[in-house]
């Protein structure tokens, strides 16, 4: 049986000027020392590299909420994985629901870039999720599975071991409302069991799988506990200092 490490990541989103990222990860990286857990602060691009400087020596990483999918050249406004990797960043969050709703990312754009992410060794958390509508209507396993399988295409199997996906209900993104632990181990297990037709059992085994949407330090512990939860990528609570008391949630 594989054991998987748990995998927890905050989205800061567009949250948290230099200074006021100084002064909480500061704080935090005295209280998220849990050494059986992975974490990473994803933080906005100008921020990347003095958070990085700050948890140097500890057992954080520092992600990126996005990237582009080229090298360098004329991308007004873009990062690339060459920078991230040259700032030390590790981990890249691609296709985030808020990238797909606002700036229309589609599956394809997103697979560039996963596999561009792995070209330069970063490690990608590669969202996917329903809205609400598509879940009234049936459709969210069909959805998941389009979005998993187009954002893989020309990924290989040991690539995929190695990476995230996250499973973020649009409907649960920054709303307090949870999946219930129920809804959201069906997904992930979905997603697994469907990476494992992709690819085959060894690979989804290992694979690690984050629920996302409105992750807090009361429900953690639960969701967690769930057999194909890896962890979780948490946006508002990360910003706060009780981003700690989801990593440090009762295993
Ligand atoms: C997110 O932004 O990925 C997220 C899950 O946000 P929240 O935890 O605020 O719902």
């Amino acid at each position: 049986m594989v054991i998987r490490k748990f995998i927890i990541a905050g989205n800061w989103k567009m949250n948290m000027t230099p200074t006021e990222a100084e002064k909480l990860v500061k704080e935090l990286k005295e209280t998220c020392n849990r050494k059986d857990v992975d974490v990473v602060f994803c933080v906005p691009a100008i921020d990347l590299l003095p958070v990085r400087l700050l948890v140097d020596g500890t057992n954080i990483f520092v992600g990126a909420e996005n990237m582009y999918s080229e090298d360098k050249g004329a991308y007004t406004g873009e990062i690339s994985a060459p920078m991230l990797v040259d700032s030390g960043i590790s981990f890249v969050i691609l296709g985030h629901s808020e990238r797909r709703e606002y700036f229309h990312e589609t599956n394809q754009d997103i697979n560039k870039k996963v596999l561009k992410a792995f070209e330069y060794n970063i490690t990608p958390i590669m969202c996917v999720g329903e809205s609400l509508a598509q879940r009234e209507e049936g459709i969210t396993l069909h959805w998941i599975r389009e979005q998993v399988k187009e954002g893989l295409e020309g990924v290989t199997k040991e690539q995929v071991a190695s990476m995230v996906i996250a499973y973020e209900p649009i409907w649960a993104i920054g709303t307090g409302k949870t999946a219930t632990t129920e809804q959201a181990q069906e997904i992930c297990k979905a997603i697994r069991d469907y990476v494992a037709e992709l690819y085959d059992q060894d690979t989804a085994d290992t694979l690690r799988i984050q629920y996302g949407g409105s992750v807090n330090g009361k429900n953690a512990a639960e969701l967690f506990a769930q057999p194909d939860i890896d962890g979780g990528l948490v946006g508002g609570a990360s910003l706060k200092p009780e981003f700690a008391e989801i990593v440090n949630f009762d295993a």
